[in-house]
């Protein structure tokens, strides 16, 4: 079958297939049986353990402390049994690698006896610790300088859970990745370290404000996951999302995304019966969805989960997004998580709501009923905003990627230049902290903090802005700039850090004007409208992609990275060393180690991007030209045979023969690039693929993408955006 052939025959095929069910059933078993099933959760752990274990157990997971190493053998024990009587044959610890996916190696419980019997073996040890061979994950240089191996600890926090596969099932143990000597080797462990940082300070602001009871604050974390969806048949037929994840090819359809008939609209039914089959394997995961809706481009749609704590909300996202590919596959779909995977339409992002809350269950980014609430909201309010001005490159840094570069810093929601909306009412709040007077014509007086109430903060959709990189959503802020399929360990990790060093300035202030017997709503009003005077510049609540907001945000001195080789290098910058290092998040070299990953990883992925798109020129887009050049060309001969002239079929072999020529002398000029690429140094190696070959590719693009529109479409090789996109 030729490639066009096979594109048709996608058609077809993709034309007979029926939404698939059969999975799925809440009638058989309720909702409330089939949630947590899988999960070896507090009830099952309540249930299971002696009663001193899971106290001990209970307490190391709520408030932080240090696991009592004795009770490991014992909730082994329960954990293995649980696990046997779910089918499990294997165990894993499951880990998070710098690379930003995650990584398993599966263990048998089987061991044998010896005297031809076997035993199910699984010990206090095999729970804590593991053993991966480490030495082919990236360590950016940390295992060369310390030591080779890398082992896993325990997570006691994230609850472990079993995986079903076609043919059995894995016991899977959530776990850090570290080296011997203590680096952290994963994206877990610093969120972890991070969360701790900002529970300390949080604690001593609470404290300040006379809660006496709160014993931890826990970040909050929910992650509305964009994606597209289109047909395997397609996807097979295409090397460049095979390879790449996203079109390196591909002609603007005639329709795209401009009729804004996609969002929210109804979903198309073999849609909905892959997004109920994976709501249905999370549910038994214990991972609550809760939204499921179409999104801006076609084929594009979103899911987002109930909120939880940072690190578990975590595990849950990986998981997430590991199941969405997983049941996609069953389906006949396949899941692009690729932040473009198509040119002309939006990408796909993950929008990271994060919020803080107590012990006790206070989100301490909720406006509260009384105005002592309410000065303590301002404040935490303020802590964030000067944060997020601050380290505002820091927060661009954790999402930057050569994936994500295709939408922040391009015409797309949402910028790279990182701002902060805050909605009318909190704007005009702060404004008059800061001046000391009402602008309102509506109030009389200023706000005086901890004795007037604030006005009603909206939390509906229409009051929000949807162009903003970070939006206070009426009780948390929403970080939109992290990548759809990034790990969002990383954001949150820095967010914790900066907010924690913001609490930890304020609290200094606040904790020495009470010492000299200030009273605190009075040393809060003193010191408010300085923050407010410092972080204003990165309030914005007008639309971030005009070009007047990019010319005033540089007025301002807000910085704007465009691509990913720019906002890296800050990283290692002797004041983020500093931070991280004050905060006990990420010690110098493991933030060497982190650069040097994402700038390889980076130089890496552009290379894959423009070998495969080189492959695709050579031996099937442009053999495809040449064959319509000679049909052109045979049939001005065949017609000047019979004596008739053709001025216009002369023009178009024209037209054909240009493009083909600037086409075969694009790969060229791309196959120089890619072979001219430096080695050694990772910032110049991505750099010269920042600056040399993406250009190089963005010119080949340029003229295949013509030729597409010029070249009979029963020779064409690739399924069509059109096809794609549109065609379920
Ligand atoms: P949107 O209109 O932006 O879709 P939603 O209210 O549906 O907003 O929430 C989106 C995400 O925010 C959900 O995953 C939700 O669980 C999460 N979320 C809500 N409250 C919090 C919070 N306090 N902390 C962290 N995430 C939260
Ligand atoms: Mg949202």
């Amino acid at each position: 079958m030729t490639t066009a052939m096979k594109r048709q025959e996608a058609v077809r095929a993709v034309g007979e297939t029926q939404p698939r069910g059969g999975r799925v059933s809440y009638t058989d078993a309720h909702v409330r049986e089939v949630f947590a099933e899988h999960l070896f959760s507090e009830s099952v752990q309540r249930q299971r353990l002696p009663k001193d274990v899971f106290r001990k157990l209970q307490k190391t997971i709520k408030s932080g402390e240090e696991l009592d190493p004795t009770i490991a053998d014992s909730v082994a024990l329960a954990m293995r049994d649980w696990a046997i009587e779910h089918g499990a044959t294997h165990f894993t610890h499951w880990f998070q690698p710098m690379t930003g996916s995650t990584a398993e190696k599966h263990d048998s419980f089987v061991t044998p006896t010896g005297d031809g019997d076997i035993l199910a073996q699984f010990s206090g040890k095999d729970l804590v610790r593991g053993e991966p061979d480490a030495s082919s994950f990236p360590s950016g240089g940390l295992r060369a300088t310390f030591e080779a191996r890398g082992y896993t600890a325990w997570d006691p926090s994230s609850p472990a859970f079993i995986l079903d596969n076609p043919n059995g099932a894995t016991l899977v143990i959530p776990t850090m990745f570290l080296s011997w000597t203590g680096e952290a080797l994963d994206k877990k462990t610093p969120l972890l370290r991070s969360m701790d940082a900002l529970s300390k300070q949080a604690i001593r602001l609470l404290r300040l404000f006379g809660n006496s009871s709160a014993k931890r604050v826990f970040t909050t974390i929910g992650c509305e996951q964009e994606y597209f969806l289109i047909d395997r048949h397609f996807f097979l037929n295409r090397p460049d999302l095979v390879n790449c994840g996203r079109t390196l090819f591909g002609a603007k359809p005639p329709k795209g995304q401009e009729l804004e008939d996609n969002y929210f609209g109804a979903i198309p039914e073999r849609v909905l019966a892959f997004m109920a089959e994976v709501e249905y394997e999370l549910l038994r995961l214990g991972v609550p969805i809760k939204t499921r809706h179409n999104e801006v481009a076609p084929a594009q749609y979103e899911l987002a989960p109930t909120f939880e704590t940072a690190n578990l909300a975590t595990d849950h996202q990986l998981l997430t997004m590991e199941m969405m590919r997983k049941v996609a596959g069953r389906h006949g779909f396949t899941c692009l998580l690729h932040e473009k995977p198509f040119a002309g339409v939006n990408g796909s992002g993950k929008h990271n709501n994060w919020s803080m809350s107590t012990d006790e269950g206070e989100n301490l980014l909720e406006p509260g009923d009384t105005p002592h609430a309410n000065a303590q909201f301002l404040v935490v309010c303020a802590a964030v905003c000067r944060a997020v001005h601050k380290y505002a490159g820091l927060l661009r840094l954790t999402a930057a990627s050569a994936g994500n570069d295709h939408r922040l810093g391009a015409n797309e929601a949402p910028p790279a230049i990182i701002s902060v909306f805050l909605g009318e009412q909190l704007t005009d709040v702060f404004t008059q902290l800061e001046t000391g007077k009402a602008n309102s014509s509506k109030k009389a007086d200023s706000i005086k903090v901890g004795v007037n109430m604030l006005p009603k903060l909206p939390r509906d959709a229409g009051d929000r802005n949807r162009t903003s990189p970070f939006a206070f959503t009426g009780n948390k802020f929403e970080f939109r700039a992290v990548g759809s399929n990034m790990n969002p360990s990383a954001s949150n990790t820095v967010l914790n850090t900066i907010v924690a060093e913001s609490l930890d300035f304020i609290c200094t202030r606040l904790e020495s004007a009470v010492k000299g017997k200030t009273n605190l709503n009075a040393a809060v009003q003193a010191l408010l409208p300085k923050l407010i005077a410092e972080f204003k510049p990165v309030l914005f609540d007008g639309d971030n992609y005009s070009a007047d907001w990019h010319a005033e945000a540089e007025k301002r001195g807000l910085p704007n990275y465009k691509n990913t080789v720019e906002v890296v290098p800050l990283a290692t910058a002797k004041e983020s060393i500093e931070l991280f290092k004050k905060y006990g998040v990420y010690s110098k070299v493991e933030l060497h180690s982190r650069q040097e990953i994402l700038l390889e990883n980076y130089a890496r992925t552009v290379n894959i991007e423009a070998e495969t798109a080189s492959m695709m020129a050579h031996t099937m887009i442009l053999p495809a030209a040449l064959k319509y050049q000679t049909t052109v060309a045979e049939a001005i001969n065949a017609a000047k045979a019979v004596g008739i002239e053709t001025p216009e079929e002369k023009e178009l072999l024209k037209e054909v023969t240009d493009a083909a020529g600037a086409f075969r002398k694009a790969i060229l000029a791309l196959d120089k690039a890619v072979g001219a690429a430096p080695h050694g140094k990772a910032l110049p190696a991505a750099k010269y693929q920042c600056d040399t070959v993406i250009p190089a590719m963005a010119e080949l693009r340029r003229w295949g993408d013509r030729l597409e529109t010029l070249v009979d479409d029963e020779i064409w090789p690739l399924p069509t955006y059109r096809e794609m996109l549109f065609i379920r």
